[in-house]
């Protein structure tokens, strides 16, 4: 008779192999399904979801891992390996059946309200499910329990031990050191980055963008590119993470999109070979994720030496972009434009819009906003802090999908991932001096062997606190963040 730990790690190949097939059939609907396999796809996923999800939830998964718990050393792969499938277990049973049912079925309608809303900006149309979605999400945070703050329960699902004092406390000091600096450069003259715009061959792009990304050292023995409408990467295994792009008129769009999706899955293929199937490998959080695919975006991607070294190749392979010289193109790619949308915005904005939505969050779960007056509070906000007012509720409360889906409590992670990206890039260059200018020879395996030994390799070993502290040296700290940008952008807009 096996031990209780080899018992259970064969129930839980079983859900990892459906969970990679649903990733199999995500993929492909993404990118190459014909659009009438919806119906079955949906049924096929809809099946093998609700097979993983009870292997694993089963009580027989539970009584394996109580066993595994008492034969275990905590300290080692398998002691980590014990806690974290006990954690994703307790989150995955958290919620009675018929709670998560009603979730879905509000989502359902929720989002074609939403839709509608959007379309004909009409918030009134959907404030009744908004409302109930905001009730949902309370009554998640009762299931799940928290001590301090109700918002504490719900981003713990997406990054472990992280709490809404850690998020204000990173919020304020990204208010005091962003907000200024984005009035100065909205005072400033403008960067007229028109030249990037325009009809780019796709193939063209694919290749381009695919090379770069064997550059920075995506491997692409174990991953492929392909276009999706909405970017992203995925893992079926160690051996095979993939990652999307699109191809838009302006040029920075695939180039950028394909190194942060590059980031992501470099991530991913650095757990250790030998965890293939296992539940560590991967990621820890998606505040962490999220560091990765912006450092090779913004500190990598949009740096100078960079591009010292690959403009040439870029205007080889599109002589329309000759006669930019490589100090223009750099204020170019980092030119910073004030917009409504989050999704639209730049490198050095994109926080203030994250605040936001975080701050409306916490004040309509805590019962200080109502839903009936979210626009007012919505575009007074943007007005405080990013210094524009969205003209209807479409471009303003109403632009991002996730609240129809019951997406609540994660926005956070994204700017703690952009507050991460710099603090890891500080830790790396006390180690490896000169690595910037490494860029401008074509030198990221030394980077990549840093990012490797000290986050890749872990998966999700440590808790993302521990990880930080044990790659960087301290616990999360935006000044690294605020300094780094506020270098950067003074420099290119001359304040
Ligand atoms: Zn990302």
């Amino acid at each position: 008779m096996s031990s209780s730990l080899e018992q259970l790690k064969g129930r839980l190949t079983d859900v990892t192999s459906l969970r990679s097939a649903i990733a199999v059939l995500d993929w492909d609907q993404q990118t190459y399904m014909p659009s009438g396999g919806a119906h079955a796809r949906a049924t096929t996923v809809e099946s093998l979801s609700r097979l993983a999800h009870e292997i694993f939830t089963a009580d027989e998964t539970r009584q394996l891992l109580d066993k595994a718990k008492t034969e275990v050393d905590p300290t080692t792969d398998e002691g980590a390996l014990v806690r974290v499938v006990g954690r994703d277990v307790d989150l995955a049973t958290k919620f009675p059946s018929e709670f998560v049912a009603r979730k879905t079925k509000l989502a359902a309608i929720a989002h074609e309200d939403w839709v509608k809303a959007r379309a004909n900006n009409d918030f009134k149309g959907f404030e009744a499910t908004l409302t109930e979605m905001f009730e949902i999400a309370k009554q998640e945070a009762e299931y799940l329990g928290y001590t301090d703050h109700i918002y504490d329960a719900l981003l713990d699902q997406y990054e472990e031990g992280a709490t809404a004092a850690d998020c204000v406390k990173m919020f304020e000091a990204l208010k005091a050191g962003q907000v200024p600096l984005v009035k100065a450069i909205q005072a400033a003259k403008p960067i007229d980055d028109s030249a990037l715009y325009g009809e780019w061959d796709a193939a063209k792009q694919s290749q381009f963008t695919e090379f770069i990304a064997k550059e920075v050292g995506y491997d692409f023995n174990r991953g492929r590119q392909d276009v999706a409408p909405h970017p992203f990467c995925t893992t079926f295994g160690i051996g095979d993470v993939r990652i999307t792009t699109r191809y838009k008129s302006y040029i920075g769009s695939a180039i950028f999109g394909t190194l942060h999706e590059s980031g992501h899955a470099m991530y991913e293929q650095g757990s250790p070979a030998d965890w293939e199937g296992s539940m560590l490998a991967g990621g820890v959080s998606l505040g962490i994720h999220e560091s990765q695919s912006r450092f090779w975006e913004n500190i990598v991607g949009r740096s100078l030496p960079f591009w010292n070294r690959y403009l040439p190749k870029l205007q080889e392979t599109f002589p329309a972009l000759n006669g930019i010289g490589v100090e223009d193109f750099y204020r170019q790619i980092n030119k910073v434009e004030t917009s409504f949308i989050r999704v639209e915005a730049d490198e050095l904005t994109y926080n203030l819009h994250v605040l936001v939505r975080f701050e409306i969050e916490c004040d309509i779960l805590t019962g200080k906003l109502a839903v009936k007056d979210l626009p007012e509070a919505w575009n007074a906000k943007y007005t405080e802090y990013l210094g524009v007012t969205p003209k209807t509720d479409a471009e303003g409360c109403l632009q991002d999908v996730h609240w129809s889906m019951g997406s609540i409590g994660y926005f956070p992670t994204y700017s703690m991932g952009n507050v991460l990206s710099y603090q890891i890039w500080n830790a790396l260059k006390k180690d490896i001096p000169g690595a910037e200018e490494g860029f401008g020879r074509g030198e990221f395996q030394q980077v990549q062997d840093w990012l490797i030994e000290k986050i890749y390799r872990h998966g999700r070993k440590f808790s993302p606190k521990d990880l930080v502290v044990h790659a960087t040296g301290k616990p999360m700290d935006p000044t690294d963040y605020i300094d780094g940008l506020n270098a950067k952008y003074r420099a290119i807009y001359g304040l």
